[in-house]
């Protein structure tokens, strides 16, 4: 079984969702007393958050570039970078390791791909939802077409995941907003919704609606059993 690398703590919340799913992953592969081959880097979050709001992505990328050496250097096989927004700055992370980088946008489209979707809504940070490094990837080397919601309903979705899920709050109200959310990208032609953001499966999950939604986190995390585990390389 290979090591899996995880640059976790972005956030804290969201990582004890991956250690879970993998572990879980792991015991339903093989069996047993199985469990995963873990390195791990969880990192002080509150820092981050100021840099990104500041559009420092520089700094975050420093920060980030020496943890995830870190993971490295603590027997990684192969890295996952445990938040969909910090993937802004993965090609700088990729540069400066060795290891290969299992990219959240990437392990996503797979899932949409295999599913025969098309067309799909984004649910997460202002970042995730707007800038091209996530929406771009989706669109340019996957070819599937990606609807957001209009800009009032995205500063709610980042202000909840800034002030609620990152601190562990669920809120029934934030979950109606995003159910509501939801609706309206599928009423758009989403054919499925992204949880974009490795938080939100926290607060609405398939059971909640009939529209699809793919959640990073848990789609992420299955990848990294599947590598881990399989006899096939990234
Ligand atoms: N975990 C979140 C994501 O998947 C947001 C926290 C962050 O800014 O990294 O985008």
């Amino acid at each position: 079984m290979k090591t899996i690398g995880l640059l976790g703590g972005m956030s804290w919340e969201s990582t004890l969702g991956y250690y879970k799913a993998i572990n879980e992953g792991v015991r339903k592969s093989l069996g047993g007393l199985h469990s995963a081959r873990i390195a791990m880097v969880s990192v002080d979050f509150e820092p981050i958050e100021q840099l990104q709001h500041a559009g420092d992505w520089e700094g975050t990328a420093r920060i980030l570039t020496e943890a995830a050496q870190s993971v490295q250097a603590a027997g990684a096989d192969f890295l996952l970078i445990c938040t969909n927004t910090m993937h802004k700055v993965a090609p700088e992370i990729s540069s400066a390791i060795d290891i290969p980088l299992l990219h959240i946008a990437d392990a996503t489209a797979e899932v949409l791909k295999n599913e025969g979707i098309k067309t799909v809504g984004l649910l997460g940070t202002a970042f995730t939802m707007e800038q091209a490094f996530y929406k771009g990837r989706l669109m340019d080397r996957h070819g599937i077409n990606v609807v957001v919601p209009d800009v009032e309903d995205r500063e709610m979705i980042h202000r909840v995941i800034y002030e609620e899920l990152c601190l562990g709050k669920t809120e029934s109200q934030s979950r109606k907003d995003y159910l509501r959310i939801i609706d309206t990208l599928s009423d758009l032609g989403a054919e499925a919704v992204i949880l974009g953001c490795t938080e939100i499966g926290m607060l609405v999950n398939q059971a909640d609606t009939e529209v699809r939604l793919l959640d990073t986190t848990e789609i992420h995390a299955n990848k990294a059993v599947e590598y881990a585990t399989g006899d096939h390389s990234l």
